[in-house]
């Protein structure tokens, strides 16, 4: 297959891009390194089975030659990436899909949407199946993104409906794993960062509020799957193993040794409170099932993170609870997980 991997260089996208040409498929990869990484892809140059293009797919995207399938990967997606850039995170859920919408309808490829679990906004239904339409604020903090993969899913099925684009529609759970950027924000690297650092873990709220972590390769998996289906979708991608951030929080301190102290930090506005997706359809239709426990996930992301000494220092300062700065620490206690749980 000849694939392109919109946002190719980021932390999904290049493990997209790996695994495709660990079996064999030619993979273009446009990226306008916004958020991602020309490292994350770096490796791959040497391969003649891969091309990276630096482009903004909001603006244009066009591409010579035939193309079996397209992967729409590019939007930011860590919560202080989108704050920093709403006005690009609605360009790429809405200019940007339906430039590779064109695309995929031009050259008669399937088209793969990575949509999100934000489209259940803060969820009435637990856990999260397909058929729940959501609870999301439009105009809230998060609505950048929320509203942009919503918007990305209503025009990538209007071309399946009006155009016979063959669109396949992903929502990911939260995935963590090697080449997340110590800096970019989200729990699992910003507390793995912080414990590597030993500095306090920044806990949001009283901690109690729930994800479900799904390990990376796992992630791609069902992407890939999706790739090779002509399933509609919307499919589910995620751990079910749902945590509270205490727990994750206990368990990135026993897998670092690190002596870190807990600090509690004001809960950003509409924050949801539970996180589980239902993958009845994944494994039913796909026959994909997540396979890595999320404390053997945190361990190889962990290894990745102390190979990356320079870049963990550097982040320090940002993840220190640095996206809601002003948000005086309520708690600050070394045992403050016994306190609380
Ligand atoms: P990421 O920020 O690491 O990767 C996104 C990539 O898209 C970056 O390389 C960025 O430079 C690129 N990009 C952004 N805007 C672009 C544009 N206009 N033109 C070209 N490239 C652009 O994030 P990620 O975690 O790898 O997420 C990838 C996709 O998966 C996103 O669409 C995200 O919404 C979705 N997703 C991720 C998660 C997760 O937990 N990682 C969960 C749900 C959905
Ligand atoms: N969170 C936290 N401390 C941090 C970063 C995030 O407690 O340093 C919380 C955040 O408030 C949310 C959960 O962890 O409840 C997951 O946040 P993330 O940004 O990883 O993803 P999302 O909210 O998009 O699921």
């Amino acid at each position: 297959m000849r694939v392109l991997v919109t946002g190719g260089a980021g932390f999904l996208g290049s493990h997209l891009c790996e695994a495709l040409l660990n079996s064999g498929n030619t993979v273009v990869c446009v990226d306008d390194l916004s958020t991602g990484q020309a490292r994350n892809v770096e490796k791959f140059q040497t391969n003649p089975l891969f091309t990276f293009i630096n482009m903004d797919v909001s603006a244009e995207l066009t591409l010579n030659g035939p193309l079996d399938a397209i992967a729409h990967l590019a939007s930011p997606a860590s919560p202080p990436d989108y704050h920093r850039l709403p006005l690009e995170t609605l360009a790429v859920g809405s200019r940007g899909t339906e430039n590779a919408l064109r695309l995929a309808r031009e050259k008669g490829a399937r088209f793969v949407l990575a949509s999100t679990s934000e489209i259940y906004g803060d969820p009435a239904v637990h856990p999260q199946t397909e058929e729940y339409w959501g609870n999301v604020n439009s105009i809230g903090p998060r609505s950048v993104y929320d509203e942009a993969k919503r918007f990305a899913e209503a025009i990538s099925t209007a071309y399946a409906r009006s155009c016979g684009v063959n669109v396949g529609i992903v929502r990911i759970f939260n995935t963590f794993g090697p080449r997340m950027r110590p800096g970019d924000g989200r729990v699992v690297s910003s507390f793995i960062t912080q414990a590597l650092n030993g500095s306090p873990l920044t806990i949001y709220g009283d901690g109690t509020q729930t994800r479900s972590f799904c390990y990376v390769d796992d992630l791609i998996r069902g992407i890939i799957a999706m790739i090779l289906s002509d399933e509609p979708g919307p499919i589910n991608l995620g751990n079910p193993a749902e945590h509270t951030m205490l727990e994750l929080a206990q368990m990135v301190l026993e897998i670092t040794g690190s002596t870190s102290v807990i600090e509690f930090h004001q809960l950003p506005v509409d924050d949801p409170t539970r996180r589980q997706p239902d993958i009845t359809r994944a494994s039913t239709l796909l026959g994909w099932l997540p396979q890595v426990p999320t404390s053997v996930g945190l361990d190889l992301t962990v290894s990745f993170f102390k190979s990356q000494p320079l870049e963990v220092r550097a982040a320090a300062k940002t993840v220190a609870g640095a996206q809601f700065e002003g948000a005086a620490a309520r708690i600050r206690s070394g045992n403050a997980l016994a306190k609380t749980a």
